[in-house]
């Protein structure tokens, strides 16, 4: 941190900003130009407050030089995180596709769901458990039974679970079910969820909240990470705005931006980013473009009688169609993406 006192400040002034920050534990290293005290603090315990020292008498501008996400910024770690997961490495050179449904619907139903899936080249099937529903009366999910289902059809295919898990009372008996546990929008900041989370040995993936900052959801991952958890994965997943022709707004230079800020991977949602299922491939073609790790795709064998997000739910053949356009998108940024159909085995 960086204290630029102004230019009418008083020794005594400065005195009583070093002596704050000393007894903080800070080290202070002052520099004393023509007309600026400069004061250059390091060290000290925990996060810093700038607004605690703004405060104060003479002091013209507080500057952060270090970043309060500490474990998951790029000053901790210089290189990208990859997980692996049974041979899944997210976070690398490859382009992980997740999709399924919005909700887990019947074991009928999500069995049907995982072979398009695994057949688009998907690694990951996607489902809900347990729904954060905006109306108490919309389907909520079929919970652990539904959990059962889906690692049934996952087994099935070959592929991994993500699955959200809202409650952490829940997190036992989902453990056994998923392999990366989804954090929705909703739960972002839901503090104590994401330090249960910290001691857990899975990998998360942590959506965006709908009007979280960048910095939010990076601190979010920090609560995490802080607990010993450093298998976090983050997820745009679109901001709310002013804008109403879509449900959120996909905010593709998030992507960019936490790549540059953070060495974890990151993954697109453009379904719940956009709402609407004809948005849903320019957007995924676009992140995939802006460097995402991989996508969270809504897919459904009949989106036309979804119980939920149908709207945005791709065909099986438009999830294939994107697979493939997305083969061209990624070699052009050095990128791979699932073999090529007649390369999968499906039972
Ligand atoms: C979901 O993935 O189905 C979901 C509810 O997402 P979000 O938390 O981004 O709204
Ligand atoms: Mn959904």
């Amino acid at each position: 941190m960086i204290i630029v006192m102004n230019a009418t400040a008083t020794t005594e002034n400065i005195q009583a900003v070093v002596e704050r920050l000393t007894e903080q534990g800070f080290d202070i290293h002052k520099s004393t130009g023509a007309t600026h005290t400069v004061l250059g603090v390091v060290g000290g315990a925990g996060a810093v407050d700038p607004r605690n020292y703004e405060l104060l008498d003479g002091v013209g501008e507080v500057v952060r030089i270090s970043e309060p996400y500490k474990l998951a910024g790029r000053l901790f770690r210089k290189e990208d995180t990859v997980i692996d997961i049974r041979g899944v490495k997210i976070g690398g050179n490859e382009i992980v596709l997740m999709a399924g449904p919005c909700s887990v619907e019947s074991r009928s139903g999500i069995r049907e769901a995982a072979k398009f899936v695994k057949r688009s080249g998907a690694k990951v099937l996607r489902g809900g458990a347990f729904k954060p529903r905006s109306s108490p009366y919309s389907f909520q999910g079929l919970g652990v039974e539904g959990l059962k289902y889906m690692r049934e059809a996952a087994d099935e295919n070959g592929l991994l679970v993500i699955s959200e898990i809202m409650d952490r009372m829940d997190l036992p008996t989902a453990m056994k079910y998923i392999d990366i546990i989804q954090v929705g929008a909703r739960n972002m900041q839901n503090y104590t969820l994401l330090r249960e989370l910290g001691n857990m040995p899975k990998p998360v993936l942590l959506k965006r909240g709908m009007s979280a900052t960048i910095k939010e959801l990076l601190m979010s991952a920090e609560y995490i990470m802080a607990g010993g958890n450093h298998e976090v994965i983050l997820c745009e997943r679109g901001i709310r705005t002013f804008e109403s022709y879509t449900r959120n707004t996909m905010d593709i230079s998030a992507i960019p931006i936490l790549k540059s800020l953070s060495h974890l991977p990151v993954i697109a949602d453009p379904s719940h980013g956009t709402g609407i299922r004809d948005k849903v491939t320019p957007m995924a073609r676009a992140s995939v473009a802006a460097g995402a790790d991989g996508l969270l795709i809504e897919a459904h064998q009949d989106p036309d009688h979804a119980l939920s997000d149908g709207a945005q739910s791709l065909y099986p053949d438009q999830l294939q169609e994107l697979v493939e356009q997305l083969r061209i998108i990624s070699k052009a940024v050095n990128r791979t993406i699932a073999p090529e159909p007649e390369r999968i085995n499906v039972s």
